[in-house]
């Protein structure tokens, strides 16, 4: 089979190879890929900025849904025929103290797919049962494979921050993160929701309008704070999400965050920033990371697409066959697309 192989430590390492269908375990189901999504991280692991936590060669590919089409010995609850979708935490110790306690996404030695194991830039990924989820009948294969990001936006506002009815949400980063963040916020009842993007965003911060954003904020060339400062009691964000991630983007979510509010950090920096926290002290701030997601958020998500309360196509600007992963990571790297997805070929 056809796959889109990341095959040494080093930038541009990406081609396509032909790799053997892998076998599967008793506890696993052999999954054909119906469709896989690009997100930023596959952009990284293209530039070489992951390498750290990268095992070349390794299959790209982590946002995918498919088919069963093989049964471990062991497996229950899956037959051929089933439609799925995966968790991305392909390897997990289960022994640890996250493991034991259903945070299995913060196991120390936990290895996702795509970068850690092969993923789904090919035609086949076996996968343990445990991570794949029944797509309910009311949800298409094509949104099924954004689970994944609405899944890292759910962690971060639902398990990670706290939303109250009314309460002023900033979501920095109009990515496909970020526009599933500002869905979510409206979905939990958020008073005013901003989202923030740089020119290159224009489309993207369109979208978010469409999508549920009160006001969106071109930077630099427009002022956030000047806008928040206009509402409510005029002292800020209870939570700024950080989907960007870079130095500027930190600096500005302190800038709109109110005293005793939050700011959870999504987007990798990938550098050193050169700022100062201290303010996060005097206002008594409270910043945190969000990283992944585990069962419970998969089932919430999946439910909320059943309910057709989060919104996937017009995130979807094209669906490609994987020999064409180059175009299409350059349509995303110049912000012509929102979201790709991928298709494998025979
Ligand atoms: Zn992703
Ligand atoms: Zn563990």
């Amino acid at each position: 089979m056809k796959a889109v192989v990341y095959y040494e430590r080093a930038s541009g390492a990406v081609e396509i190879r032909d790799v053997p269908i892998p076998a599967w375990g008793p506890d696993e189901c052999l999954v054909k890929v119906k469709y896989c999504g690009i997100c930023g991280t596959e952009l990284h692991l293209y530039h070489g900025q992951l390498d750290l936590l990268a095992n070349p060669p390794v299959i790209l590919g982590h946002e995918w849904c498919g088919e069963v089409v093989e049964v471990g010995e062991r497996v229950k609850g899956f037959r051929p025929g089933d439609r799925v979708v995966s968790e991305t935490a392909a390897y997990t110790c289960g022994t640890c103290s996250y493991c034991r306690a259903g945070e299995y996404h913060l196991c120390p030695e936990r290895l996702g797919f795509g970068y850690g194991v092969d993923g789904a830039f090919t035609a086949y990924v076996h996968a343990r049962a445990v991570l794949l989820h029944p797509i309910p009948a009311e949800v298409s294969y094509e949104a099924a494979a954004m689970c994944e990001p609405i899944c890292v936006a759910y962690n971060a506002l639902f398990e990670k921050s706290r939303i109250r009815p009314g309460d002023t949400v900033v979501v920095i980063g109009p990515g496909p993160i970020g526009l599933f963040a500002t869905q979510l916020a409206r979905l939990a009842g958020a008073g005013t929701v901003i989202v923030t993007g740089t020119g290159k965003d224009r489309a993207r911060l369109d979208l978010a309008r469409q999508l549920g954003a009160d006001y969106t904020v071109v930077v630099p060339d427009e002022d956030p704070v000047a806008l928040i400062k206009r509402i409510g009691d005029g002292m800020g964000a209870h939570l700024v999400v950080d989907s960007a991630g870079t130095g500027p983007a930190v600096k500005q979510a302190i800038d709109l965050v109110r005293r005793n509010g939050q700011i959870t950090k999504i987007g990798f920096a990938l550098k050193p920033l050169n700022l100062t926290l201290d303010e996060l002290v005097t206002r008594g701030v409270t910043l945190q990371g969000s990283f992944s997601h585990n069962w419970r958020t998969w089932e919430a998500v999946l439910e909320l697409l059943r309910l057709g309360r989060i919104q996937t196509e017009p995130l979807l600007s094209a669906i490609m066959p994987i020999t064409a992963w180059r175009e299409a990571f350059e349509q995303l790297e110049s912000q012509q697309a929102v979201k790709i997805l991928l298709h494998p070929v025979d």
